[in-house]
């Protein structure tokens, strides 16, 4: 995963960094009396992927997901750094106060909103706050964020006619833009440039080329998306030194079978609509770098490097969607896209001497893998799996059925108890993610939180140790988004023959308390379990109190 140094049979850590990278032997030497030997047994190792443009933490509600349930995915997808592109001020102090609450295990680099998705100009805040380059930081603020054209809100401005008429929505003349870009330069910010269309990416280039007058572009001013870069337009990123931003997946299916692109955009682009075959061979040694613009488009990690490779796809039914031969002719390699999702996307970052590959001296951002990308028919590659992500030196994500490969640090080791398997604590619950233990609702501390990652019916139950008079039990509610629940309360002395004490059936929302106090005090209670049986919410809760006379 370094290019002089493509492979490697064992890897050495201490605390957050990588030390060593080599043979078995060589690595063996260094270890010492405290430290954790793991046989791999031959398992792949990679570095953790970089997402160089998402919105895990700003759009997390559009999928009706908290920040730390998108976060939870991504780090089930292995993504160990990643880039939040939508960061008006509010979600700039949401992401503080996430970070400061010990929240952030991704690496997260904000850029600052300047303009948003339908041309609104937020303006040059971003000028008060200043750009970070602190080696390893979790939170930092990368550059300003603008938008040339439409895409999510109106269309990409191309240079072709839509099939309903127009050449879609360019936000800004382009001596305007060439101003912003400037501006933004003349202050230290280095810029990203959303830019659909081929008219949009023409103006973006154009705009960066003015501000930097033919200096290198140290800056490392990026294009966002790029899907319609003409073929006159690609050898323009190389002569600049632009940092281009390429999608992952193509709705191949949708393609196939719906014409989902060249009956919006016309058939005339189509050639040219996301080509990183023609592409890349256009700007050799220049740092792609992939995204996968979440909740836009897949967030599934190998199914963006599938894509990339086979520019396949698989429907909902598990069909293989076969690309016509235009299409299959614009993929390109498992060693060109692992690249793009790695150090090439850290490089769009400024994190490319931190992360992006296994290297001594950089931090232990690290995937196992089910198996080796880079040998495996690429047919396969969409049913790779991560089996532990590793972020600093912590294990963050571990696959249950792998939890004898992952290295116990201190940060959660596994995805939490067996379903249902009562821990010490006599707490137990239908599904827990790692990073919200069961525990965590009867620490006597709202701000944690059990959540079952999951939808309902889940319930969570407590035994109390013996025989208890109850009288009342108290739930605070960890919701979203608010809604209609059901929530019931089912108690007894047999673990195996409870009886339902009450039911609460309502409009809830976070952080809402729940009140169950019977009219005399119930005698003969061990076990107290709450079923969810309605929410649109992933079940959990931040605290169950249970009170006795
Ligand atoms: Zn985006």
């Amino acid at each position: 995963m370094e290019p002089n140094q493509p492979t490697a049979q064992a890897i050495a850590i201490q605390g957050e960094m990588i030390i060593a990278v080599g043979t078995d032997d060589e690595i063996l030497t260094l270890s010492g009396p405290e430290t954790q030997i793991i046989d791999l047994q031959g398992q792949t190792i990679m570095p953790g992927f970089v997402d160089a443009h998402d919105h895990v933490f700003n759009d997390a509600g559009k999928k009706d997901m908290s920040m730390e349930q998108s976060q939870q995915m991504a780090l089930e997808y292995g993504i160990t750094t990643l880039a939040n592109m939508y960061n008006p001020p509010d979600v700039l102090d949401e992401m503080r106060a996430f970070q400061q609450a010990g929240k952030l295990k991704i690496r997260t680099s904000l850029y600052l909103t300047y303009s948003g998705p339908c041309g609104e100009i937020i303006g040059d805040w971003h000028k008060d706050v200043a750009p970070t380059r602190n080696p390893g930081e979790m939170l930092r603020t990368g550059g300003m964020k603008m938008t040339a054209d439409g895409g999510v809100c109106g269309k990409a401005a191309l240079s072709t006619a839509y099939p309903d008429g127009g050449f879609g929505d360019l936000w800004f003349t382009q001596d305007q833009i060439n101003q912003i870009v400037a501006d933004a330069q003349a202050a230290g910010y280095q810029v990203a440039i959303h830019a659909q269309g081929d008219r949009a990416i023409e103006q973006a280039q154009n705009a960066i080329a003015f501000a930097l007058n033919g200096k290198p572009n140290t800056y490392r001013h990026r294009i966002e998306h790029n899907p319609f870069a003409r073929p006159d337009l690609l050898s323009r990123y190389s002569e600049i030194g632009i940092v281009p931003i390429a999608f992952g997946a193509y709705p191949t299916c949708a393609e196939i079978h719906d014409s989902y692109y060249s009956s919006f955009f016309g058939t005339e682009p189509m050639p040219y609509l996301e080509n990183w075959r023609a592409f890349l061979d256009a700007n050799p040694g220049l740092p792609v770098a992939w995204h996968s613009d979440w909740p836009y488009a897949s967030m599934n990690t190998f199914l963006n490097l599938y894509s990339y490779v086979t520019r396949q796809e698989v429907d909902t039914e598990g069909n293989i969607c076969m690309p016509p031969e235009w299409l299959a002719s614009h993929a390109i390699s498992v060693d060109e896209a692992l690249p793009m999702m790695t150090i090439n996307a850290a490089y769009a970052l400024f994190r490319e001497t931190e992360v992006g590959s296994l290297k001594a001296g950089k931090f232990a951002d690290l995937l196992i893998i089910s198996d080796d990308p880079t040998a495996i028919n690429p047919n396969d590659l969409i049913n790779l799996q991560v089996w532990m992500t590793m972020v600093g030196g912590k294990v963050e994500f571990c696959a249950d059925e792998h939890a004898s490969l992952c290295p116990r640090t201190e940060a959660a080791a596994s995805s939490g108890p067996e379903a249902g398997a009562p821990s010490s604590s006599g707490i137990s619950a239908s599904a827990s993610l790692a990073t919200d233990p069961p525990e965590n609702a009867f620490d006597g501390d709202t701000e944690t939180i059990w959540n079952s990652g999951a939808d309902p019916d889940q319930w969570i139950q407590i035994n109390l140790g013996k025989p208890t008079t109850v009288s009342a039990i108290r739930l605070v509610v960890s919701q979203y988004p608010a809604g209609d629940t059901i929530h019931q309360i089912w108690g007894g002395a047999d673990e195996n023959n409870l009886t339902l004490l009450h039911e609460f059936n309502g409009f809830t929302q976070d952080p809402d308390t729940l009140e169950f106090k019977p009219s005399t005090p119930l005698s003969n209670i061990q076990y107290i379990k709450i079923i969810t049986t309605q929410s649109p919410s992933w079940v959990a809760w931040r605290e169950i109190e249970v009170t006795s006379p």
